[in-house]
């Protein structure tokens, strides 16, 4: 399950050169060539999936343990003192390359803040009425 024109395909199989840090038979992690910070890391599935929504649960339930390995990895390695774990699904989400990917962030102390948004006001009704249409949509 390869795009050909995929470059994390590409990437992900070893075919095109990468900075890798982990590989198993279903990832490779590498360093992303524009880093957040460094060591920001990139899983990568070696399966073609354009999002989350569209991964196998076997291949999607193994990201967050590795994650998890690898942001222990970067506070022991690099000094960072905590990490994000970001992944963008869609291009109003900030997703540029539709090739399922999860961020690996190292956060040092004084470092900026990488996730930040602007809270927005929020009544009880509208978040009542919000949860009610997702909740239903879930079934
Ligand atoms: P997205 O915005 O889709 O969540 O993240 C895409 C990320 O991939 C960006 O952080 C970008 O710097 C990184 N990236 C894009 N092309 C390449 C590449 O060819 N090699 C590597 N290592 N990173 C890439
Ligand atoms: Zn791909």
């Amino acid at each position: 399950m390869k795009d050909d024109s995929c470059i994390f395909c590409k990437i992900a199989n070893g075919e095109i050169p990468s900075n890798t840090i982990y590989e198993d038979g279903e990832f490779r992690v590498i360093l992303d060539l524009g880093p957040a910070s460094k060591g920001h890391a990139l899983i990568l599935p070696k399966s073609h999936y354009k999002d989350i929504c569209e991964a196998d649960q076997a291949v999607a339930e193994k990201l967050f343990p590795l994650a998890a390995k690898l942001g222990g990895a970067m506070k022991q390695s690099l000094g960072a003192s905590g990490f994000n774990v970001v992944q963008n699904n869609g291009t109003s989400a900030g997703q540029t390359v539709f090739h399922l990917h999860v961020h690996v962030i190292p956060r040092y102390d004084g470092g900026p803040q990488m996730v930040a948004w602007n809270p927005q006001e929020a009544n009880n009704d509208e978040l009542k009425a919000t949860a009610k249409v997702i909740r239903d949509t879930l079934g």
